[in-house]
């Protein structure tokens, strides 16, 4: 199949958007398939879609979207390098925590995006998505703790959620802490590729950008 990575993405994203395979789907005003740079080497996945996320069919908008701008623009980043979604892409009622039947549900989208976009970094935004990563551990013992994969020449990086960050403020400093080691983080996946006797896995197509942002360009 000569389907490129934008066309590939897109048709998940039209997939989600009539998707009915639970019940998430009922009474949202928008499916949040996610957003940002599809070349990115850092893919950020939180846990689904809210009030103001629902509204706009856009990952992270309204305070936690704020702070993960702020978080973002620590390490000298913004959305347009990176590529946002979450394990759940219709917004779970009343906030409440997916279910396990629904994450299952939509396992598939994410997964498919995760191979397309094939990132250097997975950053884990709270639980569910660290549960994809580190099905037993508990954010508060791993956060800012990556694990490397030598068969993908990856990382995955758990953070706590930025919104669990903003209800509780004395978790704030931590997650800053973490935030600014991501650049360790990459610079050692770049140590690993640089290192690899094998080529890491290719790219799915050839549709680069023309300028790669400055952080990118670590790689
Ligand atoms: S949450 Fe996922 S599986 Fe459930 S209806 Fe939405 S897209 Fe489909």
């Amino acid at each position: 199949m000569t389907q490129d990575r934008a066309e590939a993405l897109a048709a998940i994203a039209a997939q989600i958007k009539t998707c009915t395979k639970c019940d998430l789907y009922r009474g949202t005003t928008n499916a949040v398939p996610g957003t940002g740079n599809i070349h990115t080497e850092i893919m950020f996945i939180g846990e689904g879609p809210g009030f103001n996320e629902d509204k706009q069919g856009l990952p992270f908008v309204g305070r936690s979207g704020d702070y993960l701008n702020y978080l973002l623009n620590l390490i000298n980043l913004n959305r347009d390098q990176v590529f946002i979604t979450n394990v759940v892409k219709h917004r779970p009622p009343e906030n409440r925590d997916p279910l396990p039947d629904e994450i299952i549900a939509c396992k598939g989208y994410l997964d498919d995006q995760v191979e397309l976009i094939n990132p250097s970094v997975i950053v884990t935004l709270g639980r569910f998505s660290m549960a994809r990563y580190f099905p037993t551990a508990k954010i508060s013992q791993i956060h800012g703790q990556p694990k490397y994969d030598d068969e993908k020449y990856r990382a995955y990086y758990p953070l706590y959620h930025p919104a669990a960050v903003l209800r509780n403020p004395g978790l704030r400093r931590d997650m800053e802490t973490d935030v600014k080691r991501l650049l360790e983080v990459i610079e050692k996946v770049k140590a690993m590729r640089a290192g690899a006797t094998t080529a890491p896995e290719p790219k799915k197509d050839d549709d680069k950008p023309s300028g790669p942002p400055k952080q990118l360009s670590l790689f």
